[in-house]
């Protein structure tokens, strides 16, 4: 009679200890799930996507203002180029250097022809500093969005990374806990608990209250509560299989 009264007390405590297990599983289940939904990081993915989209487009945005610069360049040029010619030639005509009338009208001619050609690059010159006004404007409200966004995400990434090494914390402390627990439970009643909780949504074992299974909150027949509580030890409910403990 002792010894089937200490193996029954012996029990009891195992199978208290099984819910004390299941309570730090609940826990490492419930902090691991918060890990891999943390709303700031699914907001971080978001931005570093937009940081890449906003890093492509600033790429495109440098070299259509690096073209225009080298049109510029080449515009500029052919303008300096065609001054100096004009101005070759017009020393020419009115240094009195030339004289016949059939040579000077050629002369005339040609400088007004090199004064039009100066006007149209001229007018090239202006559309291509309208346009490098306009890609200077999208370069810098692109590089301001960068920065603005950068920050944000940086910012946002040490704010992830406190909330997880938190949660770690957190964490290492059940596993530790439920470690301890677990010394205290025989291994054969451990192993049933775990196959029971791998096939039953995390919840291998459950409190019988009242008359109610904890596990899948279903009241149970007054003979079976009856049952359960005269017989004691280990038990399993009989709507959802899961290891119920009667205090
Ligand atoms: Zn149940």
């Amino acid at each position: 009679v002792f010894r089937e009264v200490l193996v029954m007390v012996t029990e009891a405590s195992a199978l208290e200890r099984v819910l004390d297990l299941q309570s730090e599983d609940a826990a490492i289940n419930r902090l691991g799930h918060r890990r891999e939904t943390l709303e700031e990081a699914a907001r971080l993915q978001e931005l570093t996507a937009t940081l890449e989209e906003l890093d492509a487009d600033l790429s495109i945005a440098t070299k259509q203002r690096d073209e225009i610069a080298r049109d510029q360049d080449r515009l500029e040029g052919a303008i300096a180029a065609g001054d100096a010619k004009i101005q070759r030639e017009e020393h020419r005509l009115f240094s009195g250097a030339v004289s016949n009338p059939k040579e000077l009208g050629a002369l005339q001619a040609e400088v007004a022809m090199l004064k039009r050609q100066r006007a149209e690059l001229e007018d090239k010159l202006l559309e291509v500093m309208v346009q490098r006004d306009g890609a200077m404007a999208t370069l810098e409200s692109l590089s301001e969005e960068r920065a603005r966004i950068g920050a944000e995400a940086a910012e946002l990434g040490r704010k992830v990374e406190e909330l997880t090494s938190a949660i770690d914390r957190e964490l290492s402390e059940h596993k530790s806990r439920r470690d301890s627990i677990a010394s205290d439970i025989p291994a054969d009643l451990t192993s049933l608990y775990e196959s029971i909780r791998d096939t039953k949504g995390g919840i291998g074992a459950a409190a019988l209250e009242g008359d109610t299974c904890t596990g899948c909150h279903t009241k149970l027949p007054a003979r079976e509560v009856e049952r359960l509580r005269a017989e004691g030890g280990l038990q399993r409910c009989d709507n959802c299989r899961r290891i119920l403990v009667v205090r």
